[in-house]
């Protein structure tokens, strides 16, 4: 368990915001090489709801968060975020699409050299065109809600990886994102630290608004924060519903297969 305190998570109501399907993914096909890792899927989500993909490892989940986030093209297919497509598109509305997005990774990815303030208010005033004062009292609140504000000064390097992983999830919402993907956010963390991430989490998917889609092989979270879980397997969604009928009444051998080697 953790044991830094955070205050409840608010409703943004500067943090732009939309409603209906904010995502859809159409006969999207990835391939690496003759490997081909998505095949021809298509899905959607609307604004708010909370998708968690689910599948043994190397079945396609973190290709779909990282074409999202434009780090990745599909060889065909479309994808639409909030009405604007992906691909092609030009180098300024992928920018605007990136702005609707943010991104929270296995590894952290915080910048070293910067303190933790920094580190959340260097977007917001770089990219938004935030004052530094607003950035640093949104930052603020931020990191008294993950649970951190006497951290405000320290360096990454002097954080536990519960602790980065706090900040990372501070930073990616001072851009005020419409979408939140969380790629595996406590794979790489000490099992005594994960609890206190995933505790932030619940508490975001509670009392914000947020889109979620998030990929995570802790199945209590995922069936907690849930609305619609995904069961990927070699690039296809084989199973898709609500969390109580994925875990407890799956249809496919392969779901059960998966779930009772995960729970
Ligand atoms: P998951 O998140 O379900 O574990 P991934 O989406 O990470 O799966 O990967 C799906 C498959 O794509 C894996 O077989 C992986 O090795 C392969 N893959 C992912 N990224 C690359 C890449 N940049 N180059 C080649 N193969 C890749």
């Amino acid at each position: 368990m953790s044991t830094d305190t955070h205050a409840p998570f608010e409703k943004d109501p500067g943090r732009p915001r939309s409603t209906g399907e904010l995502i859809r993914l159409e006969k999207v096909t990835k391939r690496f090489g003759d490997h081909t890792v998505l095949d021809n899927l298509d899905f959607s989500v609307d604004a708010g709801k909370h998708v968690t993909l689910i599948g043994p490892s190397g079945s396609g989940k973190t290709t779909i968060l990282r074409l999202l986030m434009t780090l990745l093209k599909p060889d065909e297919g479309t994808i639409t975020v909030d009405g604007d497509q992906l691909f092609p598109a030009s180098e300024k509305q992928v920018r605007e699409v990136r702005k609707k997005i943010g991104m929270v990774f296995q590894q952290f990815n915080l910048f070293p050299n910067m303190t933790v303030l920094r580190n959340i208010t260097e977007a917001p005033v770089t990219v938004l065109g935030m004052s530094k004062d607003a950035a640093e009292e949104r930052a603020r609140e931020l990191l008294e809600m993950v649970g951190l504000s006497d951290h405000i000064d320290k360096h990454p390097a002097q954080l536990s990886g519960g602790q980065q992983q706090r900040v990372a999830i501070a930073r990616a919402l001072a851009m005020r994102p419409q979408v939140l993907l969380l790629d595996e956010v406590t794979s790489a963390l000490d099992p005594e630290l994960v609890a206190g991430v995933l505790d932030v989490l619940r508490d975001i998917a509670r009392s914000t608004d947020i889109t979620m889609l998030c990929v995570t092989h802790e199945m209590n979270f995922a069936r907690d924060i849930s609305d619609q879980v995904l069961m990927f397997d070699s690039g296809r969604i084989i199973e898709a519903g609500p969390p109580e009928k994925i875990f407890s009444e799956p249809e496919h051998d392969r779901t059960r297969e998966f779930l009772s080697a995960v729970l």
